[in-house]
């Protein structure tokens, strides 16, 4: 994880002058003092914060506040009415029940009597708090009356304070009560002047910052929210920062190192434009020559193709990976997972047969000796991983990248041989330009801006499932007219096995009933891949009316005859996962349609509502990953849950976009101009090895 690295080099920074002389020497180590140094904390509390990634008393005090509750007015149960403020009422609990609702949805509810009438409480998808409450134990709730009950935003269970002005709010968990939570960031608080500033005095003043320590205290502590808020700025300040120096550390990496020119577009390139069905849209050829003109230079290209869903990226991607053939070396596309790079495989073989291209597959399950001869082909197709984890391609010269969210990874090896093969980035999940900036920052981009012509949107409808019947009869009806449809599968946190099975159900299911008269198959990521191959092979073919399948048709599967899809408990898919599979249709001249399927709307979640209600409202990738940022508040870039780097704690990245030009400017003048600031940039950048970032 990147944070804690980054506060390594932090604490190694000697910059007195952040210090009062009164303070004496900072002791940065007493910050990374395990949680059982603070009162109270034994050795199952200590586990259970761990659980929370809260196991030092520096991550308490990073511990981010969700939001800040200004105080709010405590009234009598009997005096709740219809209150549209929020309001808090104290009392005591009578019972306390849980149940669950559909969707893995809970409720808890708990009576709650103040003396003058009771009340049903109402808590919402955190079934601990049904153990946090015991009959018996007085509760102070904060909230307002709702649809079932006084639907309680906070808590607090026990003899709780008056609610404070601008209170924290962290998020919430089952390992600990909030209140319980608050007490410890108050001791923890007591070490917060151990903090090291990172940022050079001169930068902090320069940039009106309050020091790190002021700003971590601030957003705990805060007196106003403008107070909060200039404490979390300060703190993503840092964030972005570090990240901007990373960036131009490594576009500063690249000009150092070398990759092979590839000249000019020759004869195979000739033949390619001729096999293609079609001519290159003016969007695709502006790409192409983007990229040849990267080719030809000895610098490594680092581009990114972006455009949307069904935009024709992958006619581009081959071009460039043709171009590496034609001057006898070698190109490799990489996929994020073994089934998009089969279904890659599929798609460019045939072409590449065509133009007595070799072309390999390469995947963890291919044996040793069919290994080596796809190391040696002249085009070759695995995941990201397989073509890092030293495997030697006999010549690469040119790398596309499918789907890349980690940034960098790819470079780590090459550059440490001094060369590097050119790289295209390809992705399908337009990236918010401010996004972009952040962290495809060196990357130059060609945007397909327009799918091929003759395209029209897809209409998209959102209906309730007691419904669901009318979209199997849209559906059958297309069907009665030739067309073919995809039947996509819930999304369940589960194993691909359970999933697998969830989908062969499905689709048994569908033929007894709904899709009696039609020939549907069945898709999903547990299939061999001959069988896998033969079912998309049939659905091509037209053999195959309906395509039941889970969310292995995200990317790849391409057949223009397929014009409706119905995705199931649609509310359960991300945003960009939606528009990627709505993708799957639209993708010829027909009218094409999308039928998302959910509970009704009072049942789902508000951002659930918001991302379906996104999706029927609009068809541009660009327009849903700004919603789709917004949503999940900017912290999680493209939903990379796993990469620390780019899990941004402080920093919001659509709405922080002044702070990021403002760090934007500071990294390059941190890079390029010696002076007092180059110390700190030489340690961060000695800490930050492009694997770090990635
Ligand atoms: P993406 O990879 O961006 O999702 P694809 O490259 O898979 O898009 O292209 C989507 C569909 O459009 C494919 O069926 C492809 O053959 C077709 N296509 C691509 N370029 C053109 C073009 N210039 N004219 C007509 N059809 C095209
Ligand atoms: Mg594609």
């Amino acid at each position: 994880m990147i944070t804690s690295r980054r506060q390594t080099v932090f604490a190694s920074l000697d910059q007195p002058q952040a210090w009062p002389a009164t303070r004496g020497r900072p002791q940065p180590e007493r910050l990374d003092l395990g949680l059982d140094a603070l009162p109270g904390v034994g050795i199952t509390l200590k586990r259970k914060l761990a659980k929370l990634g809260l196991d030092t008393v520096r991550d308490l005090l990073e511990h981010r506040p969700r939001r800040y509750e200004s105080a709010a007015d405590e009234v009598a149960i009997a005096a709740l009415g219809g209150s549209t403020e929020e309001v808090v009422i104290v009392g005591e609990v009578l019972n306390v029940a849980k149940r669950p609702l559909r969707g893995r949805r809970t409720l808890v509810t708990a009576r709650v009597s103040d003396g003058t009438v009771p009340v049903t409480a109402t808590w919402f998808n955190q079934p601990w708090v049904a153990d946090q409450l015991k009959p018996g134990v007085r509760v102070r709730l904060r909230g307002k009356p709702g649809k079932y009950g006084f639907d309680v935003k906070s808590y607090d269970v026990g003899e709780g304070e008056a609610t404070a002005d601008f209170a924290p709010v962290y998020p919430a968990s089952e390992e600990i009560t909030p209140k319980r939570l608050r007490t410890l960031v108050a001791h923890a608080l007591g070490h917060v002047v151990d903090y090291f500033d990172p940022l050079p005095a001169e930068l902090r003043d320069r940039e009106a910052m309050p020091l790190k320590r002021d700003a971590l205290f601030v957003i705990h502590h805060p007196a106003s929210e403008h107070e909060a808020e200039t404490g979390r700025q300060r703190l993503a300040f840092e964030e972005l920062l570090l990240l901007q120096i990373g960036i131009a550390r490594r576009a500063a990496e690249r000009e150092r190192t070398l990759a092979p020119s590839l000249g000019a577009p020759g004869e195979l390139i000739e033949r390619y434009r001729k096999t293609l069905p079609f001519s290159l849209t003016p969007y695709q050829e502006q790409a192409v020559r983007e990229i040849d003109a990267d080719l030809e230079r000895t610098i490594p290209m680092q581009r990114l193709l972006q455009g949307d869903v069904g935009s024709g990226k992958t006619v581009v991607a081959l071009y460039a990976l043709l171009r590496a053939v034609e001057h006898g070396r070698q190109g490799a596309l990489m996929a994020p997972t073994e089934t998009l790079a089969e279904q890659h495989f599929l798609t460019i073989e045939g072409i590449c047969a065509e133009l007595g291209v070799t072309c390999a597959l390469l995947t963890s399950a291919s044996p040793k000796k069919t290994r080596a001869a796809a190391l040696g082909a002249d085009v070759v197709v695995g995941t990201h991983a397989l073509i890092q984890e030293g495997v030697e391609l006999r010549d690469l010269a040119v790398a596309v990248v499918d789907e890349q969210h980690r940034f960098g990874v790819e470079q780590r090896k090459a550059l440490t041989q001094g060369r590097a093969p050119h790289v295209l980035h390809m992705t399908a999940t337009p990236i918010p330009r401010t996004l972009a900036l952040t962290v495809y920052g060196d990357l130059a981009v060609s945007e397909i801006a327009k799918p091929p012509a003759d395209r029209k949107p897809i209409i998209t409808s959102w209906i309730d499932e007691g419904r669901a019947s009318e979209a199997y009869e849209r559906l059958t009806r297309l069907l009665r007219e030739g067309r073919q449809a995809y039947v996509v599968c819930p999304l369940v946190e589960a194993s691909e096995t359970t999933l697998a099975r969830a989908a062969e159900d499905e689709a048994e299911r569908l033929r007894r009933a709904e899709l009696r008269d039609f020939r549907v198959g069945c898709l999903h990521g547990r299939l061999k891949p001959d069988v896998r191959r033969a079912v998309m092979a049939d659905f091509n073919a037209g053999e195959l009316d309906v395509l039941v399948a889970t969310t292995v048709i995200e990317v790849g599967v391409d057949v223009s005859n397929a014009t409706v899809m119905i995705v199931q408990e649609a509310d359960r898919f991300g945003l960009a996962q939606l528009h990627q599979l709505r993708g799957r249709v639209g993708r010829g001249a027909e009218q094409s349609y999308c039928l998302l399927v959910s509970r009704t709307k009072e049942e789902l979640t508000e951002t659930a509502q918001q991302r379906l209600e996104s999706l029927v409202a609009t068809t541009d990738g660009f327009k849903l990953a700004e919603v789709d940022l917004d949503l999940r508040g900017g912290g999680q870039l493209l939903g990379t849950r796993q990469h620390g780097a780019t899990d941004l704690h402080f920093a919001h990245i659509r709405n922080d976009r002044q702070l990021l030009e403002r760090a934007r400017t500071v990294s390059l003048e941190l890079v390029s101009a010696p002076g007092p600031l180059q110390d700190a940039v030489d340690v961060l950048f000695a800490e930050t090895d492009p694997g770090a970032l990635a």
